[in-house]
C-alpha cells in the first residue's frame, strides 16, 4: 500500500458498509467500554470511530488497550453501521464505525505539554510546541482558509492576465518607512543586504521592463515592534500594472476581494465599495481607517457656537479652529472613572480637556451646559439627535487636533460599550486622496505619507513648484494618487499610481531632503530606468496576515500564520534568533559587542 491508507478519516459513509479499508492518523480519545475499545481516529480531514472487539481480533484488541491520546496508528478493518441510537450526527462519518482487524502503532506519543482541547492563554507554550498547537481544530481551520484565500488570489490574478514573478528577498535599503533587517555579505566584507520590506522598486522596474501586469505572494520583513495586528515577517499580495489609473486599480482590487471572500467564506461582497477621501474620513471619523458601522459620526458645530458665551468653544473658533461632537448613543451610564480615563486619553493626544453632556432623567448633566443658550441647546439636540440615555463628547481646537482626539475617543467608547462588527459582517471602504507629504517636527523635514514613488494628483503638482526651494503651506496641501482599502476598521492594503518621469521623481526626492548625491547612492537604477521608456503605472499591496484575521475571525495575527514569531520576535519552537558560532562571525568579518 503506497500511502499507508485507502481512505482518510472523513471518507467512509454508510454506503461503504461491508468494505475493508485502512486508515491512519492520531488517536483522539481512547475509551474502554468493558473490554471493547473505542477510538476516535483523527487526521486533517476529520474523525472516524474505530472499535476493537476482542471477539473479532483478540490480538488487535489487546494492543489497543495500550493506546494513548496522540499516538499515531494505522488500522485496517470492516466498515459497519453503528448500532441504532449510537450514531453521532456531529460527525460526517457518524453513521458508521470501523471494526478493526489489524492495528499498527506507527509512533507512540508521550503525555502532551498541554491538552489540545483546552483554551491555552499562555501563547508562548503554544508557540514552543506549535506542531501540536496546529493540530487544534481552530488552527487547522485557519491554515485551510489561508490556503483557500491564496488559491483564489492566484486563480483570479491569472484570469486577469497577471504574471506571478518572484523578486529578491536579499535586497537593498529603501526609505519606505520601516526599519530594515540587515544581512551581512560574506563575499563583500563590510557590506550588507537589506531584507526586502516590500518589492516596491522591483515591481516598478518590472513595469519599465514591459511585463505589464505583475503579482506576487511576497514575503516582506519589517523590523518593527510586533503587535496584535503586526508581525515582522509578513506576507503581501503585491500587485503592479502598467497603463492604469486609480479607477483601474480599484476595480481590479474589488474583484479580487470578491473572489477571496467567496472562496474562503462563501460571502458575497457588494461592489463598488464606498469611498471616502482622506479628508472626509478624518472629518467624520477622525481616522484614516474608519469603521463607519460603529456609528458615532462627528458633527460639525462651528455655526452653532460662533457667538457662544462658552469661551473654550468660541476661542477655538475665533482662532480658526473647529468645534465637533459625537453622540455615544446610550452611554450616559459612563462612570466618573471612565470619563476621567477618556479625558486623560484626550489630553495624551493633544486636547486640553474633554467636554461632555450626559442625558439622564430628562436633564443634561454637564459642567458646561450652564454656558449654553436655549437656541444652542435646541441646535445640539437636532444635530446630534440627542435622546434620553445619551452621552455627547466634544472637541474644540484646530481641525487636526479635534479629528485626531475625537477619533481616539470614539474608538475607546466603542471598546467600552462593546461595539464591534458582527461575525461575517464586512464593511469595506476605500480611502483616497491622501496627503502626499507630512511634516515631521521631530526630524524637521517632510516625509512621504505613502512612499517617495507615489504620484501627486495632477492638479496639485504646481503646488510642489510654488516657492523656492518650496512653500511649506503649499506642500501640506498636495494630495496623492494613493488609496487604502479598509475593512472593519483595519487597513488591509494600500497603494498608489507612481511617478514615472525622472524630473518629477527628482523633484519629490528633493522635497524629501534627499540630495542629488544621495539619490545617486540610493536610486540610480530607478532614475536610469525612468530615462529609458517608463510606462505610466501603479499598484497596490494587500496584507495577507491581516486579511486572514478577518477571514478567520481572530484578533491575534499570529493565529493566521503557521510558524509566527512571538511578540519579542522570537521563534520559540526552533529557538531563533540565536547566537552564531564564532567561525560564522569570522567568515562574515564581523565581531559582536553586546551593549551593557
Ligand atoms: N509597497 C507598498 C507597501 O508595501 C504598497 C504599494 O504601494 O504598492 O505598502
Amino acid at each position: 500500500m503506497p500511502f499507508y491508507r485507502t481512505h482518510h478519516c472523513n471518507a467512509i459513509r454508510s454506503t461503504d458498509a461491508g468494505a475493508t479499508v485502512t486508515i491512519a492518523g492520531w488517536v483522539d480519545s481512547p475509551r474502554d467500554h468493558g473490554g471493547v475499545i473505542f477510538i476516535d481516529l483523527r487526521d486533517r480531514e476529520g474523525i472516524t470511530q474505530v472499535v476493537f472487539r476482542p471477539e473479532e481480533n483478540p490480538e488487535a484488541a489487546h494492543a489497543a488497550h495500550a493506546l494513548r491520546t496522540e499516538d499515531v496508528i494505522q488500522v485496517t478493518g470492516r466498515v459497519a453501521p453503528r448500532l441504532p441510537g449510537t450514531e453521532n450526527p456531529k460527525l460526517a462519518t457518524g453513521e458508521v464505525e470501523l471494526v478493526a482487524s489489524e492495528l499498527h502503532i506507527l509512533n507512540k506519543s508521550e503525555p502532551l505539554p498541554f491538552p489540545l482541547d483546552a483554551d491555552i492563554s499562555n501563547e508562548d507554550v503554544r508557540l514552543t510546541h506549535r506542531y501540536l498547537d496546529l493540530r487544534r481544530p481552530a488552527m487547522l481551520r485557519n491554515m485551510k482558509l489561508r490556503h483557500k484565500a491564496i488559491q483564489a488570489v492566484r486563480n483570479y490574478m491569472d484570469a486577469q492576465g497577471f504574471l506571478e514573478i518572484e523578486t529578491p528577498v536579499l535586497a537593498k535599503s529603501t526609505p519606505e518607512g520601516a526599519r530594515e533587517f540587515l544581512v551581512p555579505s560574506r563575499v563583500m566584507p563590510g557590506q550588507f543586504y537589506a531584507l526586502s520590506q516590500s518589492p516596491q522598486q522591483y515591481k516598478q522596474l518590472l513595469m519599465v521592463a514591459g511585463l505589464d501586469r505583475y503579482f506576487q505572494i511576497a514575503r516582506c520583513f519589517r523590523d518593527e515592534d510586533p503587535r496584535s495586528d503586526r508581525i515582522i515577517e509578513l506576507t503581501q499580495i503585491d500587485v503592479e500594472m502598467s497603463f492604469v489609473d486609480v479607477e483601474g486599480i480599484i476595480a481590479l482590487s474589488e474583484g479580487l476581494f470578491q473572489a477571496i471572500f467567496q472562496a474562503a467564506l462563501g460571502v458575497e461582497l457588494e461592489t463598488p465599495f464606498p469611498r471616502l477621501t482622506w479628508r472626509q474620513a478624518m472629518d467624520r471619523f477622525g481616522s484614516d481607517k474608519p469603521d463607519p458601522s460603529l456609528g458615532m459620526e462627528f458633527v460639525d458645530l462651528g455655526d452653532v457656537f460662533k457667538e457662544s458665551a462658552f469661551k473654550v468653544f468660541r476661542g477655538a473658533l475665533d482662532a480658526g479652529g473647529v468645534v465637533k461632537a459625537f453622540n455615544a448613543k446610550g452611554f450616559a451610564s459612563v462612570t466618573t472613572g471612565q470619563i476621567n480615563d477618556l479625558t486623560a486619553l484626550a489630553q495624551k493626544h493633544g486636547a486640553k480637556g474633554l467636554a461632555y453632556i450626559k442625558v439622564e432623567n430628562g436633564t443634561w448633566k454637564s459642567p458646561i451646559v450652564k454656558f449654553f443658550t436655549e437656541t444652542e441647546k435646541k441646535s445640539l439636540t437636532e444635530r446630534l439627535k440627542i435622546e434620553e440615555g445619551d452621552l455627547i463628547l466634544f472637541g474644540a481646537d484646530t481641525w487636526a487636533t479635534v479629528c485626531h482626539v475625537l477619533g481616539r475617543i470614539r474608538l475607546r467608547v466603542a471598546e467600552l460599550t462593546g461595539r464591534k462588527p458582527a461575525a461575517n459582517q464586512f464593511t469595506c471602504l476605500w480611502i483616497t486622496e491622501f496627503p502626499l507629504l507630512e511634516y515631521s517636527a521631530e526630524d524637521r523635514k517632510w516625509n512621504a505619507v505613502h512612499h517617495p514613488f507615489t504620484r501627486p494628483m495632477a492638479e496639485d503638482v504646481p503646488l510642489l513648484y510654488a516657492g523656492d526651494p518650496f512653500d511649506e503651506n503649499a506642500l501640506a496641501c498636495v494630495r496623492a494618487e494613493a488609496y487604502d482599502i479598509v475593512i472593519n476598521g483595519m487597513e488591509i492594503g494600500g497603494g498608489s499610481i507612481r511617478i514615472h518621469e525622472r524630473d518629477l521623481q527628482q523633484k519629490i526626492f528633493h522635497v524629501l531632503g534627499i540630495s542629488e548625491e544621495r539619490q545617486q547612492i540610493l536610486f540610480p537604477h530607478l532614475l536610469r530606468a525612468f530615462a529609458h521608456g517608463a510606462p505610466p503605472h501603479g499598484g497596490i499591496a494587500f496584507g495577507v496576515d491581516r486579511l486572514m484575521m478577518l477571514l478567520c475571525g481572530t484578533e491575534n495575527i499570529r493565529d493566521t500564520v503557521a510558524f509566527p514569531k512571538n511578540n519579542r520576535g522570537q521563534d520559540l519552537m526552533v529557538g531563533s534568533p540565536s547566537e552564531p558560532e564564532p567561525h560564522q562571525l569570522r567568515e562574515l568579518s564581523l565581531s559582536v559587542r553586546k551593549r551593557e
